[in-house]
């Protein structure tokens, strides 16, 4: 029985681990992929306080490291399930179960797809939903990128460096902020921007040959070596269905402090409803959400020994 399992290395998780194991308990991370989480999508980090500028990859790095110095448990797999038996929880990974007092679901968020037939087929032949990660294969290749928000005009800005042709694609006329990266990518030569249009067909077999995209009044057939989906996010609460209170998109609703609807779970980071997804506020909620299960923890022990 542990005393805390974490769901999920990314900043949340892995400050929430910190927190709880300098408290000495006894604690469990799990972790379906590889430690670090969305943040390993971005080469530069320039907002978080005490570093200047810092990798992705470093951040997660230092940070993981700095975790595995408290030596939690820690162990790769994917948690399906997880059962409230009220005075324990009992989590159901792919590999095998474990049993807790309570659970801290730092599961973040995943990408959103466009949800068109050959997508997964050609996911990683062609199309990919980071351009951190790998736009570099598509130096001086033709290459498309979908989506309006922040987080596609900063990716987009950073292909227009390398790739020789890049169509901006985004379904509204205009995009609905300024930023210094929008203005800096309206100035690229390389740059073609076609609003008001939506992609409609992926083409390809073994690698994405092109696409259609459709306009107000017409529809477009462009060739392409790549393409890079960047329309936002899924949070990943699909392990606490009906256990916990999520609002209409699946973010887990939870208190300021990380509680959800169910005694004993909480949810910190990037999965739980919130204004701003940030690393400041996933770290923020990860010592937040341990402070408050060490809490949960202690008054549970203290009413069994009465
Ligand atoms: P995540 O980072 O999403 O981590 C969740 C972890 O849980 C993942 O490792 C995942 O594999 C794991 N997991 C999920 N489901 C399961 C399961 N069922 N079982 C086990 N493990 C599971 N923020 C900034 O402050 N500054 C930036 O410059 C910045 N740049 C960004 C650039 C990009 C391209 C992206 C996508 C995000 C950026 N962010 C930035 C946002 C920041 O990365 C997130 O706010 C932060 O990573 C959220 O942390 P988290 O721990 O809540 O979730």
């Amino acid at each position: 029985m542990y005393d805390i399992i974490i769901i999920g290395s990314g900043p949340a998780g892995m400050t929430a681990a910190i927190y709880a194991k300098i408290a000495k308990k006894n604690v469990l991370v799990i972790e379906k992929s590889s430690y670090g989480g969305q943040i390993l999508k971005t080469n530069t980090v320039k907002n978080y306080p005490g570093y200047e500028d810092i990798s992705g990859y470093d951040f997660s790095n230092k940070l993981y490291n700095q975790m595995m110095l408290y030596k939690p448990d820690y162990v790769n797999d994917e948690v399906v399930q997880i059962i409230d038996k009220d005075d324990f929880k009992e989590i159901i990974t792919k590999n095998s179960s474990y049993k807790s007092k309570c659970v801290l679901i730092a599961t973040g968020a995943t990408n959103r797809k466009l949800g068109l037939p050959n997508e997964e087929k050609l996911t990683g032949k062609g199309i990919s939903y980071c351009a951190v990660c790998d736009g570099m294969f598509f130096k001086n290749k033709v290459v498309a990128i979908t989506g309006g928000g922040n987080q596609a005009i900063d990716e987009a800005l950073y292909l227009s460096d390398f790739v020789k042709t890049l169509y901006v694609i985004y379904r509204r006329d205009d995009f609905r902020f300024e930023s210094i990266n929008l203005e800096n990518l309206k100035k690229k030569k390389n740059v073609i921007f076609k609003l008001n249009s939506e992609i409609v067909d992926l083409y390809g077999e073994e690698k994405l040959s092109g696409i259609k995209i459709k306009t107000l009044d017409n529809e477009e057939n462009i060739d392409l070596d790549g393409l890079f989906i960047a329309i936002g996010h899924i949070p990943v609460s699909s392990m606490c269905n009906n256990l916990v209170k999520t609002d209409k998109s699946g973010y887990i609703i939870a208190d300021e402090n990380c509680n959800t609807s169910t005694n004993g779970i909480f949810a910190c980071g990037d999965v739980r409803v919130k204004n701003l997804r940030q690393l400041t506020t996933a770290c923020s909620d990860g010592s937040i959400a341990a402070i408050e299960a060490i809490k949960y923890i202690n008054t549970q022990n203290k009413k069994t020994n009465e």
